[in-house]
């Protein structure tokens, strides 16, 4: 089964505004009474039995049980039966906050991601239809639950075949978008390893180094900017908390901020793209990079946004056939490429490879994706890699690659086997990525 997200943009009229406005807040209202329940009884877990705190108790019966999900959907079935307000929005997309919620709740502890928050309304930004009907588009018009025919700026065609499972609303700095995500049943095998295979090292001093000798400069999407967003911020702190002019002014922030990923994600794509007409199989390192992140150069590598690189590269090399691993991280600096023996720690600043034992010279970064090479095609030989490949089962609930709709369709032709669906999908993408070069150096041999 294949699924793509589409995402466009919505042109609601007025009325409907409000509408999407209105289940905004509900849906706010919503999670925060249900992560409010949870806090509680969680709180209420705590107390040692013999010594009850002085100044407040969180008392809730021994015998109630934990509010998950089931308990809070049915609470929420019967509190629609009273509040006007509660049945003003789909009982799905109310659902599917209770939903959301529990999955933060498992994501804590599966991923060591933080404590669900509490969302004022500039926190909630996006609400989801888990079940739409079928011919819900019909040119550049789609229908809604509650809010009817809606228009969207409909920049690419849905590819033919697919089903819209799922929807999604997304108020940005920008405008309304909607996510589609689209659905068809058909098993396409995974790609296998073959043909040039190419080891990619990521970096911060260059954004990637290939095995190839290409090196990449890291563009400071966040630098370029940084000195207008520094005005912004400083200005904010002179005007009153729920001022329109202290919004107004948090809009301008959110726009520049809008700004800044959409250049890095069409930078990133165009990347991929670059990468994939190299090689027919490419490695990666396997980088927790939240864990980078939460480092000293954190700013740094949230600007450069490795993870979302990571992603949109399996993706890209997903639709072209292109192999994609990761190897083991570990010592991928200290090994020599030609040799193999173990050169030692280096200094950050060191950044020539010069080999003690063989005499091999390259750039540091390049002798790193050498040997991330060298241990991918060694692991495909001994059947140890892990295959990745795009998660296919995400949907637009999920935070999967979603796509800049790039204006060029798909070609309406009928798919009958399996290749052509996944070349029906490529086509698109084919026209504007050989624009390319600029960015990227080699060095000398
Ligand atoms: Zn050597």
């Amino acid at each position: 089964m294949i699924t793509l997200t589409y995402e466009y943009k919505l042109i609601p009229d007025k009325q409907q505004t409000e509408v999407i406005e209105n289940t905004l807040n509900v849906c706010r209202s919503v999670w925060n009474f249900a992560l409010r329940e949870r806090k509680d009884w969680l709180s209420s877990r705590k107390s040692p039995v013999n010594a009850c705190s002085l100044k407040k108790e969180y008392i809730i019966p021994a015998d109630s049980p934990y509010p998950n999900y089931h308990v809070q959907a049915k609470y929420l079935t019967e509190a629609k039966k009273t509040s006007e307000r509660l049945k003003s929005v789909n009982a799905q997309v109310l659902q599917q906050v209770l939903r959301t919620l529990d999955r933060a709740f498992l994501d804590m502890k599966s991923k060591n991601l933080g404590f669900p928050r509490f969302k004022n309304k500039y926190r909630m930004r996006s609400f989801a239809y888990p079940q739409m009907l079928k011919d819900c588009v019909k040119d550049s018009q789609i229908k809604l639950p509650q809010l009817g025919w809606v228009k969207f700026r409909k920049s690419r065609d849905i590819p033919n075949g697919f089903e819209i499972k799922q929807a999604r609303i997304v108020r940005r700095a920008s405008g309304y978008f909607i996510m589609l995500s689209l659905q068809l049943e058909v098993s396409i095998p995974d790609v296998p390893f073959h043909g040039h295979p190419l080891g990619i090292d990521l970096g911060l001093d260059k954004f990637l180094a290939t095995s190839d000798g290409q090196l990449v400069h890291r563009p400071r999407f966040l630098n370029q900017l940084h000195s207008e967003l520094k005005l912004l911020q400083r200005r904010l702190r002179n005007k009153q908390k729920g001022s329109s002019n202290r919004h107004k002014l948090n809009q301008r922030i959110a726009r520049l901020h809008q700004r800044v990923s959409d250049t890095r994600k069409d930078w990133q794509f165009k990347l991929a793209h670059s990468l994939c007409d190299q090689a027919q199989s490419i490695f990666i390192e396997d980088i927790n990079f939240i864990s980078w992140a939460k480092g000293m150069l954190g700013k740094h590598t949230l600007d450069a946004s490795f993870g979302q690189f990571v992603s949109i590269l399996k993706w890209v090399a997903w639709k072209r056939d292109v192999f994609v691993a990761e190897v083991d991280k570990n010592y991928t600096s200290q090994i020599c490429p030609n040799c193999g023996s173990h050169t030692g720690k280096k200094l950050l600043s060191v950044r020539e490879h010069n080999c003690s034992e063989c005499g091999y010279k390259t750039h540091q970064d390049v002798a790193a994706a050498q040997v991330i090479r060298n241990r991918g095609v060694e692991n495909v030989d001994t059947e140890l890699c892990r295959s990745v490949h795009i998660e296919r089962s995400r949907n637009a609930l999920g935070h999967g690659v979603s796509e800049n709709a790039c204006g060029d369709g798909l070609a309406g032709a009928a798919m009958s086997s399996q290749e052509s669906v996944k070349q029906e999908i490529l086509k698109c993408e084919f026209k504007n990525h050989r624009c390319f070069s600029s960015v990227i150096m080699s060095i000398p041999e």
